[in-house]
């Protein structure tokens, strides 16, 4: 059992804990052993219905009548608010996703940054005078688009709440939360620190429960104004034939299968680090997992013997022992990746992390694995995993390297390791994908840089300012005065 101090059985709509009116609960698991955390609500159309409508009566409201400057103030004392939970916090998360502690309190900050970022942000986005005829004075606002529904999956709920909710609120929406089935406590908890930093009612609603009832529901109603979905491409395609009907705007934050690009003159002992835990955070369950590693085939050898001495020293536990490597997050979802492996000639695994001894037989447990050898288009090399396994692939100049990194439907984010400036400046430009990371990868976060994908990995960003530009219309006012 874990330690709550809100009734996770209920949706929050208005202000209010209130019962799902379906009257059902689904059970939550706890990935590390198998055994049942708590019951949360399982929220249905008329769930979905009154969230919507409280949402829609906020902006009438108080929330509506806050000024930037405000909604600022609210989002940073929520952030400082965040912070001051962060044991209870991160040990939620780790016992609903399975993810190790420290990983987890990693995410409790991240939260807190976004309601910090985007707390000072709120105010600071401004619209612009257009020189325009003689006689007029035309100006530009930027308004909230109105009922903002966030639609978000289980790896990384408060991360991913951060940027959405928080760029939202900043902006002056009122939004509908639907956090995913299999993870959802630290949304509900959230909800509960707003409501306590005294955001006003029916400005941010949560509405648990599964995919296909409340997340139906949410992403096809009549009565919002922006969608903002982080999930799964054939989800995503939902959601968006859904936003088609009604006519609404829609980000995807979709799925990857980024590649990090290791030059020649590259620094090995720099990049190490970075390519192996790019590839295995989080079991794995990244949509920015850097599952491929293409190699210069000059240094080729050397980095698999060197990220194969890494593997064999990964460690796989309970959340709460935390190792390298928590569980995965399902019995489904270790059986895909097993799949997945199993479609692999056994001799090209190269290394294997361990399941420490005695794990709880009911959890999710799966050794990593570095595979080499794979061709390039081998479904390894080409469908998004989402367990800790990489591929690891020779190239021998810039062209080839360009033509398998961009040899896949997505293109969410690519590392680049060399020395080389002007080879990292063309190839920067060359990649396609939404985030470049230079002698780097993931920049921790960074909360601050614009995130989203192109291809299969979706469309829109969300974090730093330009997701403000996503949760808010632009509208343009032209005055003729004479
Ligand atoms: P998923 O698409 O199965 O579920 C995501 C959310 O959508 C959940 O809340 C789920 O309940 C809801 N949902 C499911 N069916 C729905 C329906 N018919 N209508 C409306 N909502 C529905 O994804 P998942 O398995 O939870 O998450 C893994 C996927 O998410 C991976 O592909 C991963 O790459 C992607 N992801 C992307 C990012 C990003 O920022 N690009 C971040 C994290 C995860």
């Amino acid at each position: 059992m874990v330690d709550l101090w809100f009734d996770p059985s209920k949706c929050f709509i208005g202000g209010h804990w209130v019962p799902p009116l379906g009257g059902q609960t689904l059970e939550l698991e706890n990935p590390s052993d198998g055994s049942t955390l708590c019951a949360i609500a399982r929220g249905n159309r008329e769930d979905v219905d009154a969230a919507v409508a409280a949402a829609r009566s906020a902006l009438n409201s108080d929330w509506g009548a806050l000024p930037a400057f405000e909604r600022g103030r609210l989002l940073t004392k929520i952030g400082r608010m965040v912070l001051e939970r962060i044991d209870a916090l991160a040990e939620m998360e780790a016992l609903d996703v399975g993810k190790p502690l420290k990983q987890a309190r990693n995410d409790v900050v991240a939260l807190a940054r976004y309601m910090e970022f985007y707390g000072g942000a709120a105010d600071k986005i401004m619209g612009e005078t257009i020189p325009f005829l003689p006689g007029f004075t035309v100006y530009t606002l930027r308004e909230p688009h109105g009922v903002t529904a966030h639609i978000v999956p289980w790896n990384y709920p408060m991360q991913i709440i951060g940027r959405s909710i928080g760029g939202a609120l900043a902006m002056g929406n009122a939004a509908v939360l639907k956090p995913a089935e299999e993870a959802c406590l630290t949304a509900l908890a959230f909800a509960d620190i707003c409501n306590e930093a005294g955001l006003p009612k029916g400005a941010l609603n949560v509405v648990p429960g599964l995919g296909e009832e409340a997340g139906a529901a949410l992403s096809g109603h009549s009565d919002i104004d922006h969608i903002s979905f982080t999930g799964s491409v054939p989800v995503g395609a939902m959601i968006q034939e859904a936003a088609a009907r009604n006519i609404v705007p829609v980000t995807l934050e979709l799925g990857g299968k980024s590649p990090q690009l290791f030059f020649e003159d590259a620094d090995l002992d720099k990049a190490l680090p970075f390519l192996v835990n790019a590839g295995i955070q989080n079991a794995g369950q990244t949509c920015s997992a850097a599952s491929r590693i293409l190699v210069h085939r000059a240094r080729y050898d050397e980095v698999v013997s060197r990220m194969a001495e890494r593997y064999a020293a990964l460690r796989v536990g309970p959340a709460m022992a935390d190792l390298d490597l928590g569980p995965m997050i399902s019995a489904r979802q270790k059986e895909v990746v097993s799949g997945f492996l199993a479609s692999v000639d056994k001799a090209m695994i190269v290394a294997e992390g361990q399941v420490v001894p005695d794990v709880p037989a009911k959890g999710h447990y799966l050794a990593p694995a570095l595979v080499a050898g794979v061709s390039g288009d081998h479904r390894l090399a080409q469908e998004e995993v989402f367990g800790p396994t990489q591929v690891v692939i020779p190239f021998d100049g810039e062209d080839e390297a360009i033509a398998i990194a961009n040899g896949t439907p997505f293109g969410l984010v690519a590392g680049l390791w060399t020395a080389d400036g002007g080879r990292q400046m063309r190839l920067a430009r060359r990649i396609r994908a939404g985030q470049v990371f230079i002698n780097n990868y993931g920049a921790a976060g960074g909360v601050e840089l614009p995130f989203g994908g192109v291809g299969k990995s979706g469309h829109g960003r969300e974090k730093g300012f330009e997701a403000l530009y996503g949760f808010s219309v632009l509208k343009t006012v032209a005055a003729h005065h004479g």
